[in-house]
């Protein structure tokens, strides 16, 4: 899984950095470094840019993986260079961007320098296609592994609008018609009678649709080892002979 990432246009990140002379910039080794936005030839690039426009590069860095826990270790090491600047621009998905900003506690303006696009598998080198909007009710067991919401233009969950040609999606030649390929797959496997099954009115409410999602996984652990088996519970409900 990746987090897909572009460049922002120059004049956005020139109007977050009007007020700010003194610049430290952030990447990240993972997935802003596979998309080339945000690694180590981006950030000398966005360095030499800002230097030419009479800004001060107080120092820089490449996080391995801006989105985990080992940022706040890099963040410590570079702390007098950060302290020195009025503001970080990272050039990282916006979870990175969150994640540094959580750890500063808010004590320094970060700004992102990349659009955060999607979740996406490189399908060739350099060329990434979108697989997944974390809808929260997976559907791919349904349909061959191949993600309706996002590779079918019109998110249909049970089949295709008629608009396919020659394997091709309406709206584009270059698009492949995602249910022509589950349809492929299915037929490769002899499961099109999966095809028969109606999926039904999607829950949207376990998407962003219903609000900011989070999980305790702690919580849920505890939960999971104390809550007892289903032989436990049928002996607790046993009545003392
Ligand atoms: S059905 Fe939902 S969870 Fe599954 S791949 Fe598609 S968007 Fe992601
Ligand atoms: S042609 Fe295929 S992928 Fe395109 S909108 Fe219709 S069903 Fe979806």
């Amino acid at each position: 899984m990746k987090t897909i990432t572009e460049q922002k246009p120059s004049e956005e990140i020139t109007g977050y950095l009007k007020e700010c002379q003194r610049v430290y910039l952030i990447g990240c080794g993972t997935c802003a470094t596979m998309c080339h936005t945000g690694g180590k030839s981006e950030i000398l690039e966005s360095k030499g840019k800002l230097e030419a426009s009479g800004k001060k590069i107080t120092g820089w860095m490449i996080i391995p993986t801006a989105c985990d826990d080992l940022t706040k270790y890099a963040l410590l090491e570079e702390a007098n260079n950060i302290k020195a600047a009025d503001c970080i621009l990272a050039l990282t998905c916006a979870i990175g961007v969150q994640n540094i900003s959580n750890y500063l506690e808010g004590s320094k303006p970060i700004y992102p320098a990349l659009n955060t696009t999607f979740i996406g598998i490189e399908d060739r080198p350099g060329h990434f296609i979108e697989v997944c909007m974390q809808c929260g009710d997976c559907v791919l067991g349904r349909s061959a592994s191949i993600c309706p919401l996002v590779r079918c233009a019109k998110s249909l969950l049970n089949g295709p609008c008629g608009g396919s040609s020659e394997g091709k999606c309406e709206i584009s030649t270059d698009v492949p018609c995602a249910w022509q390929m589950v349809y492929d797959r299915l037929a490769a496997t002899d499961r099109l009678d999966e095809l028969e099954e109606i999926e039904p009115v999607k829950d949207w409410s376990v998407s962003i649709s219903g609000g900011p999602r989070k999980i305790d996984v702690i919580a849920e652990c505890v939960i999971a080892a104390t809550e007892p088996t289903k032989s436990e519970a049928d002996t607790l409900r046993r009545p003392p002979q």
